[in-house]
């Protein structure tokens, strides 16, 4: 991909780790469907053009399909709240919901 080939290095590390924590921790399945047999993709809950600092945090990352993902392009606000209850059973015990509201 080309959008790949232009990170460095270390960015890229970090990126595949993050991507391999997310999906594991999630076991490989879409957290808004829950389907396993579609592609998956790592997902920024807090999109990463406004919270860059968060784009490595596996507390901001979720696994979805390529097609829950297809529908949160541009409407990452609109997922929040489902995916983090899914994720962790509510905003009040999310590490990042403070940043969600000051947005
Ligand atoms: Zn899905």
């Amino acid at each position: 991909m080309r959008r790949r080939a232009r990170m460095n290095m270390p960015r890229l590390i970090s990126w595949v780790k993050w991507r391999r924590s997310v999906f594991k921790r999630d076991n490989y399945r879409c957290v808004l469907c829950g389907n396993w047999r579609r592609k998956i993709a790592p997902h920024h809950i807090l999109p990463k053009r406004d919270f860059p600092r968060l784009k490595y945090r596996v507390s901001n990352g979720a696994t979805l399909c390529w097609k829950c993902h297809g529908k949160t392009i541009l409407r990452e606000y609109k997922y929040v709240k489902r995916i983090v209850r899914k994720l962790f059973g509510g905003l009040n015990k999310w590490r990042y919901t403070e940043h969600y509201k000051k947005r």
